[in-house]
Parts: structure tokens; sequence; C-alpha cells
């Protein structure tokens, strides 16, 4: 797929712009806080109808504006799509396909699919685990419907469990439902685990001879899934799985009771990133802490082209900055698949570039 273009109304620090990119690399270059950041916000918001930094939508509406629109073209699937979302203060934000209304966010991203790689990325590796299933839950998502589905129905049961668990002593009738939330757990956890486990091993297929090349043949990375103990095998079908899930409950029962709080089930599960056979998220220095995330990232745009057939939107925000010129040629050599807009600093990057466009932004506009 690819972003044609990008109009902009009172989206940040933009007040109007309209920008034509190139179907390969965009070079998007600017001093700091100018709008660089901002405009690969913004084709992710058309993706997501989400941010990486805004907590609100109204967050992304212009100082002393009421309203924003992100309007984009966008090929896909041998067709031209027209994709718009309108924001306003106090209001729902709306969004539209071909001047049509969406009913669900989820729709966007069959039209546009974006993967942003951004300095927050580090996390991926560095922080808890809960960043990992985050990332493993939204690639999961944008590829199966039905993993969307059991997910939306695991948390919703997590949440009415979490509340029978800490209210029980006060209130001792709320454990007659206990047992009947927790196999609807177990049910939906069998399908996420199966889903998961699939999911990392083509990770573990494409991530490693990434980050190999990236490190120019010296790192081996693999990564390892970890759910429920008794799971012996958890790419099994997920019927397979439910027994174990149900033996790990009841083992549990007493714990999670005197606990007041969930402790079995996959909303624990971890993703394990090793490099050369030791926990990254220990282990790694802060340039292989940057490669390895930026290799799962990359990893997770080459399994929705094995799938799709078409190559998600690339966004790279600030990563050229911290490379030396093998590994910059090396991001500018992977995503010639696709499209990809890359901000920097400074526009001397543009010597790694083969071919594409090179965009100036100041202040809020291009120059
Ligand atoms: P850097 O190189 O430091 O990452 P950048 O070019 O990526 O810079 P952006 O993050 O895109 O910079 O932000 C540009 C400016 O947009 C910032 O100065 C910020 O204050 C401003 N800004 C953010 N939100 C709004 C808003 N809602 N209205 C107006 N300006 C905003
Ligand atoms: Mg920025």
């Amino acid at each position: 797929m690819i972003l044609q273009g990008l109009t902009l109304e009172s989206f940040r620090n933009y007040e109007t712009l309209e920008i034509a990119f190139d179907p390969g690399v965009n070079l998007i270059c600017g001093e700091n806080a100018q709008g660089k950041t901002n405009l690969l916000e913004a084709a992710a918001y058309l993706s997501t109808a989400t941010s990486h930094r805004a907590r609100y939508d109204r967050e992304l509406i212009r100082f002393g504006a009421e309203r924003a629109r992100i309007q984009a073209l966008i090929s896909a699937r041998e067709r031209e799509f027209r994709l718009e979302a309108r924001l306003a203060r106090g209001v729902r934000r709306q969004l539209l396909s071909n001047g049509v209304r969406l009913k669900t966010a989820g729709e966007l991203s069959g039209v546009l699919h974006t993967v942003l790689f951004c300095p927050e990325d580090l996390y991926l590796i560095r922080e808890g685990a809960a960043v990992r299933r985050r990332f493993l839950d939204t690639c999961i998502c944008q590829l199966r419907p039905r993993y969307a589905a059991a997910l939306a129905e695991y948390r919703r049961l997590y949440a009415h469990k979490t509340r029978i668990l800490r209210d029980w002593p006060e209130k001792p009738a709320l454990l007659d439902t206990l047992d009947e939330f927790s196999a609807g757990m177990a049910r939906a956890g069998a399908l996420i685990i199966h889903y998961r486990a699939h999911f990392v091993r083509r990770l573990g297929e494409s991530a490693p001879p990434i980050h190999l090349d990236f490190s120019g043949g010296w790192e081996r990375l693999s990564l390892r899934y970890q759910t429920v103990k008794t799971v012996g095998d958890p790419e099994a079908p997920p019927r397979e799985i439910l027994p174990r899930l149900l033996d790990h409950q009841a083992a549990h029962r007493r714990a999670e009771l005197e606990a007041r709080q969930c402790l079995s089930g996959p909303h624990k599960d971890d993703l394990e990133v090793l490099i050369e056979g030791q926990t990254a998220k220990t282990f790694a220095s802060q340039g292989q802490t940057r490669t390895a995330a930026l290799s799962l990232k990359l990893a997770s745009r080459e399994i929705f082209f094995q799938e799709t057939g078409e190559w998600p939107v690339l966004l790279l925000d600030d990563v050229l900055s911290e490379l030396d010129q093998r590994r910059q040629a090396f991001v500018l050599g992977r995503i010639e698949g696709g499209q990809v807009l890359i901000t920097c600093c400074e526009a001397d990057k543009q010597a790694s570039m083969k071919s594409g466009r090179v965009f100036h932004i100041q202040n809020g506009r291009l120059i």
C-alpha cells in the first residue's frame, strides 16, 4: 500500500499542509520541534485511530483551534481510497473512507497499515512484559479478526473476575459466578495462546536474519514465548490447550482467592528476547536494544507482507541519527520493498539514499 499524499488542517503545529509522497523512501528533515514527528503521527493515526504519544484526541488539535482534519489518499489492493479523520473538541472523532463513515477504527487498517518505529520503542526490549504483549496483540489483531474477538472477550471476563476476587470477602455471594468466569477466560485464553505462539514462531523466523544483517553478521537474536506453565505445546490446537489452562487455574484457585487477584492466564505472558542466548532486557547495550527493537518491527512488517501481499507503510522516527553509516545504509536498503517515511535532523542523510524524495519541514510548513 502506498500513502500518496496527506492533507492536514489544524493538526498539531500545522495550520494547513499538503504533501505528496514518493512511493519509495521519503526523508523528512528539519530542526528540532518543527513538526517531523507530528507528520508521522498524522499518518499513523489514519491507520490505527490512535496516537503513540497523545492520550486524548484533543491534544492533536492545534492550540486555539476547535477542530482538526487529517486526510490521505492511499493506493491499496489496486484501488484508491480517501481516508479522513475529523477531530473536534468535546465531540467524538469521525473516521471516513471514501466519504462513508466507518463504524470501527479496525476498518482503517484494512486500507492503510503502518508500522511505526519511534524512540519510545526501546521500551519494547527494556520494560516489563506488558509492552511486549501489547506489541504481539497489535500485530496479531491486524491479521486475525478471530484473535481480536478472543482478546476482547478475555479482557471483559478478566475485568469481571478481578472485581469478584477483589470484593468477595465483603460479598461472598460473588463467588457463585467465579468458576464460570474462569472457564470463559480459559476458553478465550486457549485461542490467544495458540495464536500468539504461532505469531512468535514467525517472528522468530523473520527477526533473526534482519538482526544478523543489521549487526554486520555478529549477533544472533532469538525469541521465546513464555506462557502458562502447564501448557507444554502452545502451538497445539486450542482444544488441547484448554484442559492445561483449567488445570493451572484449579491449582491456583486458592492462591487467587487469597491474593484477591487473577494469577492464572495469558495476561501474564511474555516474549523473551535473547541476543546470543542472553536476555536482552537485562544484558543488551543501548545499540543492541535499538537494533533488536527495530528488527522486531521490521519482522512484523515482513509477516504482514507475506500474509496480505502488501507492504505496510513504514514510519521511522529518529532512527538514523544514532546509527553509523553502515547501519543507516542497512535501514535504507532493507525497506526497498515498500514505502517508508523517515525523519531526521540533517539533510546529509540523503547520501545513503538510492532514490526517493527529501522534504524540509520548518515550523509546521513544508519549505
Ligand atoms: P524533534 O527533532 O525534536 O523530534 P519534531 O520536528 O519531531 O522535533 P514534533 O514533535 O513534530 O517536532 O513537534 C513540533 C512542535 O509541535 C512542538 O514544538 C510542539 O510544541 C508543537 N505542538 C504539539 N502539539 C501541538 C498542538 N496541539 N498545537 C500546536 N502545536 C503543537
Ligand atoms: Mg520528533
